[in-house]
């Protein structure tokens, strides 16, 4: 049976509701010091907030060794009614102590699997997809190394793999290399930050894939990029692959979050939306927000 593989356990995809498809709750990086997302009480207040505004579901897309501060997942799904999918996989290499990564050599593969079938760490939460990261226009030795092992988890779990694309660059590379090379089928890979290379072509090309493309990333440092978005979403939906796009805040920084006086994960659903259904219509708002979602990180476990 389809499930989405949440904190609190599987669940039938259409539990998940209004889906931020791509965000935050917990995320440190050494790029990123003095911003770091890894307070419970924040991270509480930010999914109440995205509740009220009627927010259903958020999709964590921090991968291995970030912070992802798995144990407090559940409880905080429990208390804010918010159900969250946690993530394993790897991040660019730069988010990382080397050792962090010589640790992982020959095993990265192995660890993925045990996160999404028996839990991360010791807290017995399982992942619900693998995170990888392509490079700018490209792929490194490290990002062909972590898809590999993606892919391979991918194969053994049946978990979708959701790509950061830097900068919204490089998405015929991962195609050939997650899906052409490694088999993965189109339709369980996820691409992010389309929004930040706002060439229609370039999302046409992708879509015809039949992966699916991620907009995220409102609740962060403006992008001039921004205000695009809807009309990217548009043409996609005028190409016919309206049942593609997924939505995302991406927030990955203390000072983007709505409770520190930032737009946050609430922003997406109290701004981002309703300019959305100005392009698009109500209808193909509700195919991303909920129908979409519900496929994407639906997995036929095993
Ligand atoms: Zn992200």
């Amino acid at each position: 049976m389809s499930a989405v593989r949440t904190v609190l356990g599987d669940v039938d995809p259409g539990e998940l509701g209004v889906c931020d498809a791509h965000d935050h709750v917990f995320f440190t990086s050494p790029r990123l010091p003095g911003e770091e997302l890894n307070s419970v009480g924040a991270a509480r207040a930010e999914l109440s907030a995205f509740r009220a505004h009627g927010g259903g579901a958020v999709v964590q897309w921090t991968p291995y060794g970030l912070g992802r501060r798995a144990a407090d997942l559940p409880p905080l799904s429990r208390e804010t009614g918010v159900r969250l999918v946690a993530a394993t996989g790897l991040h660019q290499d730069v988010h990382y102590a080397e050792d962090v990564l010589a640790a992982l050599r020959g095993r990265a593969a192995e660890v993925f699997v045990a996160e999404l079938t028996e839990g991360i760490g010791t807290s017995g939460v399982r992942a619900g997809l693998i995170k990888v990261a392509g490079g700018f226009h490209g792929l490194d030795a490290h990002a062909r190394w972590v898809m590999s092992a993606a892919a391979e988890a991918h194969h053994a779990t049946g978990a979708p793999v959701a790509v950061h694309l830097e900068l919204g660059t490089g998405a015929p590379d991962v195609l050939e290399l997650l899906c052409g090379e490694f088999g993965v089928p189109p339709h369980r890979v996820i691409l992010g930050h389309l929004n930040r290379l706002p060439d229609p072509v370039a999302h046409r090309q992708a879509a015809a894939s039949g992966c699916y493309l991620a907009f995220d990333g409102p609740s962060r440092a403006h992008h001039a990029t921004d205000w695009r978005m809807p009309d990217a979403v548009r043409d996609l939906v005028e190409a016919g692959h309206g049942d593609q796009v997924l939505l995302g805040g991406d927030t990955t920084t203390a000072a983007a979050r709505s409770v520190d006086g930032g737009p946050g994960m609430p922003h997406l659903l109290r701004r981002v939306v309703p300019r959305l259904a100005l392009a698009v219509g109500e209808e193909a708002v509700r195919r991303v927000l909920v129908d979409n979602p519900a496929r994407a990180f639906a997995a036929d476990w095993r």
